[in-house]
């Protein structure tokens, strides 16, 4: 991981104004959208619980909710779902979004995820204020809740070993029973929970657990752990502790603490909902926590095609060197998506399109580049860069002459500007504008054709210059003088082709990163995925139940249903080339983001652009090249 990802923001769209973000949320609270319906695309049912719960003062107006990462990896597209899910209410509801991280597992947390997922939160454009919070902080009170249970005679500690818990827990077709240690008194668990606590024990010795029910149908409330014994060095609370509370205790009171008000979560935290009620209302009636209590909701998680959002397999992809670390731009991770081009606003816009729904769906990765792709094309400023370069030569023009071309920065916002682009002899233009027998329909070069060169002349081709192998090396041409682009007799005579070209004199040579998908198949790893390559995700039909179960791939069963996801990554997601840019080009920030005509949007890169090492990545085509062609 480079260490300037970490950086600051350079840009300022990267730094929202609060007031912007929660603007843009009002705007899309009030404007009903198309698509805003039941099935899930573009709406989102949780706008309307909060609705209600405002409407009936349930919570006095207020709306709290919280985005709580684990600090044990990098955030992906699914987080972002999730972020512009919390946030966004939060916003467009005048409340608070918190960030907490939940540290309760000190073996495989670092401050260096902290860091990079703060920095992710922000750079999508949201702010916590002084909201930020980590369940670490509050290992006290759920110490002291925890002796508060045992005294009440809801909790007890456990001895049976790892074996024997799991055995007694029973399974989803049979009850759990009662160990031998259910009934053990209140005195002799507070002693045995307050030495767990002291260090007397070693690992695994003994667990602290709910009395709830073994019975229960529900296998998250069969007198659930609460408290492991782990000799463990925590990031923040160093060796203070011995003992760390799990998250089914820590996650619903660390949510009541802070007042939260809609605690928002993915579908697997359904059947633990229960348990999440059974424990805030212990503590309410107890006195211990304050009403009204927070109330837990479910949505599905997001799966995208053509990327996996597993923490398991992106730890793959980086450990095994598949990618060029976390923030490769082909990565599915926030810092990936940066350096790629994305934009926070795309970001969030995709985010709003697929709405929040209850049933699990895959999203196809059109409509995240085409979010892009929209975003990008109102804020991009275009420029021109010749990626395949061929000579051209315009035979009756001065060899000493230049002069310039005006180009508009933006066709559709005059408001940009225009910029010089000069005009010289010798040219470069893309080796496929010209063909010697052209295909039908074809309108541009060819010999004895005419096309534009845009923002300057028509030229006819007039003729080529071939090496000893027979491959064109110059295509040479004469031009119009009396069709100077701009000028009355410009239009005088219509040709199709609109070429885009750069004086061989003036033009930089820059390091261009041409990126593409990373997996080859919609859904990697399937194991009818083989074939598939190309087809929508639409058009999968058949594909898409078994691939939703793949998509829940951090269970055991996983890759019993699966081939190995990297056998689909794609060969050709990444291809660097040396290539032709305007000059001004060189001068561009890293992170600023450009439409190269007739090729797309690209981005200085944030880590390796100079200037004088122009360094581009490319964000996406101009157009889905993928809905169409087969690979
Ligand atoms: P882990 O298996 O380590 O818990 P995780 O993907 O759940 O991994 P967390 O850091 O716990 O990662 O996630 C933080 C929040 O982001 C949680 O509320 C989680 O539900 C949400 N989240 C994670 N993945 C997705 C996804 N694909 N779509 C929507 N939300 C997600
Ligand atoms: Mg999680």
């Amino acid at each position: 991981m480079n260490k300037a990802t970490h950086a600051a923001p350079q840009n300022a769209e990267a730094v929202l104004d609060p007031a912007e973000i929660s603007a843009e949320h009002a705007a899309r609270r009030a404007e009903p959208r198309p698509g805003d319906d039941a099935s899930g695309a573009g709406s989102n049912f949780l706008r309307a619980i909060i609705a209600e719960d405002n409407a009936a003062g349930t919570y006095g107006g207020r709306v709290v909710t919280r985005f709580p990462p684990e600090p044990n990896g990098y955030l992906h597209y699914g987080h972002a779902k999730s972020i512009v899910l919390n946030f966004g209410l939060a916003a467009e509801n005048g409340g608070t979004c918190h960030l907490r991280f939940d540290d309760t597992n000190p073996l495989k947390e670092d401050v260096e995820y902290e860091d990079s997922i703060a920095a992710a939160v922000r750079w999508l454009g949201y702010d916590w204020g002084t909201h930020r919070y980590h369940a670490s902080d509050y290992y006290d009170v759920l110490y002291e809740f925890a002796e508060w249970f045992v005294a009440q005679g809801l909790a007890y500690v456990d001895s049976q070993s790892a074996e024997e818990l799991r055995a007694t827990r029973g399974t989803l077709t049979q009850p759990g029973v009662a160990g031998p240690y259910r009934d053990r008194s209140v005195a002799e668990n507070l002693d045995l929970l307050r030495r767990m606590r002291a260090g007397e024990f070693r690992d695994g010795a003994h667990v602290l657990r709910l009395r709830i029910d073994m019975a229960s149908p529900n296998i998250n409330m069969r007198d659930p752990v609460i408290y492991r014994i782990r000799h463990a060095r925590h990031h923040r609370t160093g060796d203070k502790w011995c003992i760390y509370p799990l998250y089914d205790y820590t996650h619903c009171i660390s949510d009541a603490l802070e007042r939260v008000t809609h605690s928002i979560c993915t579908l697997e935290f359904q059947d633990h909902r229960p348990l999440y009620d059974w424990v805030i209302e212990r503590l309410a009636e107890g006195g211990r926590l304050e009403r009204p209590l927070p109330r837990q909701y479910e949505f599905a998680r997001l799966n995208l095609t053509y990327v996996v959002l597993s923490k398991r397999k992106l730890l793959r992809l980086v450990g095994e060197a598949h990618v060029d670390g976390w923030d490769d731009p082909r990565m599915p991770t926030l810092v990936g998506a940066r350096r790629r081009g994305f934009t926070p606003a795309g970001v969030r816009t995709f985010a709003e399109r697929i709405g929040v729904s209850k049933s699990d769906s895959w999203i196809e990765m059109s409509v995240l580049e085409d979010a892009m792709r929209d975003d990008l094309n109102a804020h991009a400023p275009r420029r021109m860069a010749v990626l395949d370069p061929i000579r051209l030569v315009i035979d009756n023009y001065p060899a000493d002459a230049s002069e310039d071309c005006l180009a508009p920065n933006h066709p559709q916002r005059p408001e940009l500007g225009r910029r010089v682009v000069p005009l010289t002899r010798e040219l470069w233009i893309e080796r496929d504008d010209f063909a010697e027998s052209p295909p039908k329909g074809y309108f541009r070069l060819s010999p004895g054709a005419e096309a534009r060169l845009r923002y300057a002349y028509i030229v006819r081709c007039t003729g080529v210059e071939k090496d000893a192998a027979g491959n064109v090396t110059v295509v040479h041409c004469t031009y119009d003088p009396a069709t100077r682009s701009g000028t009355a007799g410009a239009d005088a005579r219509k040709v199709k082709g609109n070429l885009h070209w750069l004086s061989a004199a003036h033009a930089v040579a820059a390091e261009i990163r041409l990126y593409d998908r990373l997996f080859r198949v919609p859904f990697p790893g399937a194991r009818d995925g083989q074939g598939v390559g190309g087809e929508t995700a639409g058009s999968a039909e058949p594909l898409l139940r078994h691939a939703v179960a793949v998509a829940g791939d951090d269970d055991e069963d996983a890759d019993e249903r699966e081939r190995n996801f990297l056998d689909d990554l794609n060969p050709a997601s990444k291809r660097v080339i040396t290539a032709f840019i305007e000059p001004s080009l060189g001068n561009a920030a890293p992170e600023e983001r450009f439409q190269f005509e007739r090729h797309g949007y690209f981005v200085a890169d944030l880590v390796d652009h100079r200037a004088d090492r122009p360094v581009f990545n490319r964000t996406v085509t101009l157009r889905d090249s993928w809905s169409k062609a087969p690979r």
